[in-house]
């Protein structure tokens, strides 16, 4: 049955990808949750992994984690940080697991002897799938983002789904966005409709006319342009959108406020358009706008070339610069370079550091290195999950003097693997979704540092790993110093680690990143950038 109590805005991308579908989809639904409508946002991925669990950030960015622990794309970050509303494994499908799902059916003869077909059964899985949201009952409102771009083969079968939906639920429930790229041609001096025009014809061949274009551009549109645009695409001359480009991705839900796009999309959906409370999104731009300094935080990763691998880390960073009115200058440091010889020139300047999550053997020395400068200079110190391990190899093998100590996922074979495989992943042989994963429960330490920044003593957080700090070696750990601070209850897995006569050093085995929305600026996030600022007025 089609959901037609709910309303549905479907997101399609054309003429080239990364325009921003994700940040439009996350400011539209930021303004209609602004005017009380519950509000929630879907990515689907036409790619065919079950998941981006298993892709290379380089291929695909950071991939973003649940609670429910599913590993999903990174937009469902920006829908996070945008609404504070935790998504879950509904709020993003992909091909993969589409097909997964009607091949599943088949084998378990639950096509009673029909021919499977992408029509009307890949769609029909994606129907259903679009409106799992809707049909909680929990939300007024779905948008839906379709990965890629309009005319890839593998969204044909996305596009046909929204065509099916648009025509059962009709004009006043279901309405079709459409993001495009006006460019400017800097010889012709002039902004240029055709490639639009061409994208919503290649739309429109599928069956499907966009209601609303917003189009992303350097310059302004003139009223020509976009009384050209109305004309030529069949859309209302106050559906053509303009999207500028902004110099934070927290502006714009107020410029598609003035753009009147929440009113647009409203009108078509027949519901009532109300002057949206945007207070606290407003306070957070003032602060995040007027920083009262800087300081310069160290990001030591070994995939810094690509900004996407670390999205949350550094929008967690950005949301902490806010709260404490302070502009953080993020220098990305690529660990794969770091030495003993070169350690001191890339960090000894840094107000803090952070070491990123990662997988594997390659750049981990050069972020030992770094640990140990950080450790013995006392500058903050921030390491999350994979920088947690290393910071635990760090202090075994300098203080503790367990030369070779690592962490049984880079050295097999080392005589002391203070980081070990986790007992439920020993039998564990599948790569996809079989990590430790999602929302865990953590109880901190009373008098901790941790439990003092948390202001609490029991904790959620998300999980992505398959080591952890081995027990074995806890003991010894904790007696030369560097303290186990926070336990998951049931297993007494060590989550925390920090070290007391340090101005600054904590170490994570989850990832407080993910949870670092605008409203809420994680308190570990918050907390190192006040520390980072008391580094730098201090030396
Ligand atoms: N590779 C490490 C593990 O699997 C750390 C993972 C991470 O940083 N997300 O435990």
């Amino acid at each position: 049955m089609t959901d037609t109590t709910t309303k549905y805005i479907f997101v399609t991308g054309g003429v080239s990808s990364s325009l921003g579908k994700g940040i439009i989809a996350a400011s539209l639904a930021k303004l209609l949750q602004a005017q009380g409508y519950r509000t929630t946002i879907q990515k689907l991925d036409p790619y065919i992994n079950i998941d981006p669990g298993t892709l290379n950030p380089y291929e695909h960015g950071e991939c973003y984690v649940t609670d429910d622990g599913a590993e999903t794309d990174l937009d469902l970050g920006h829908y996070e940080r945008f609404l504070n509303v935790p998504t879950s494994q509904a709020n993003n499908v992909t091909t993969g697991r589409i097909y997964q799902s009607v091949i599943d059916k088949e084998r378990r003869g639950e096509f009673l002897g029909k021919t499977v077909q992408v029509i009307p059964h890949i769609t029909d899985e994606i129907k259903h799938r679009i409106q799992i949201l809707g049909k909680s009952g929990d939300y007024d409102i779905v948008l839906t983002e379709i990965g890629g771009t309009v005319g890839d083969i593998e969204s044909l079968p996305y596009v046909e789904a929204v065509r099916q939906l648009k025509w059962e639920m009709g004009n006043k429930n279901a309405l079709v966005i459409h993001l495009t790229l006006i460019p400017y041609l800097t010889a012709a001096g002039e902004l240029k409709t055709k490639p639009t025009q061409h994208s919503v014809k290649t739309l429109m061949e599928s069956g499907v006319q966009a209601d609303v274009l917003v189009c992303r551009t350097e310059h302004e549109l003139s009223d020509g342009i976009r009384t050209k645009l109305a004309r030529f695409c069949n859309v209302k001359r106050e559906a053509v959108i303009q999207s500028i480009d902004a110099s934070t991705i927290y502006d714009v839900p107020n410029m598609m406020l003035e753009e009147r796009l929440d009113k647009v999309v409203l009108n078509q959906l027949q519901l009532e358009s109300r002057t949206p409370d945007l207070t606290s999104w407003n306070n957070f731009l003032v602060k995040l706008k007027n920083p009262k300094s800087v300081v310069v935080v160290g990001l030591i990763g070994k995939y810094v070339e690509l900004q996407d691998s670390y999205k949350s880390i550094l929008e967690a960073l950005i949301h902490a610069g806010a709260n404490n009115e302070v502009k953080v200058k993020v220098v990305s440091i690529h660990s794969e370079f770091l030495n003993s010889s070169n350690v001191s020139s890339k960090i000894s300047y840094l107000d803090g550091v952070v070491v990123a999550p990662g997988f594997g053997e390659r750049g981990i020395e050069g972020k030992i290195e770094a640990i140990r400068y950080v450790r013995e200079n006392k500058i903050p110190f921030f390491g999350i999950c994979l920088g947690m391990q290393m910071a635990v190899i760090e202090y075994s093998r300098n203080v503790l003097g367990l030369h070779k100590a690592n962490s049984s996922e880079m050295d097999k074979k080392t005589p002391f693997p203070v980081i070990d495989l986790m007992e439920a992943q020993k039998q564990v042989t599948h790569k996809g979704g079989t990590m430790r994963l999602g929302s865990w429960k953590c109880n901190l330490v009373e008098d901790s540092q941790a439990a003092s920044i948390y202001n609490q003593i029991s904790i959620m957080e998300r999980h992505r790993h398959r080591y952890e700090l081995n027990n074995d070696f806890r003991q010894q750990i904790e007696n030369s110093g560097m303290k186990a601070t926070g336990f998951n209850p049931e297993t007494g897995l060590v989550e925390i680690v920090e070290i007391s006569n340090h101005p600054w050093f904590i170490g994570v085995q989850y990832h407080p990143e993910y949870k670092s929305t605008v409203a809420n600026p994680h308190p570990l996030f918050s907390a190192f950038v006040k520390a980072a600022l008391n580094y730098k007025t201090q030396k």
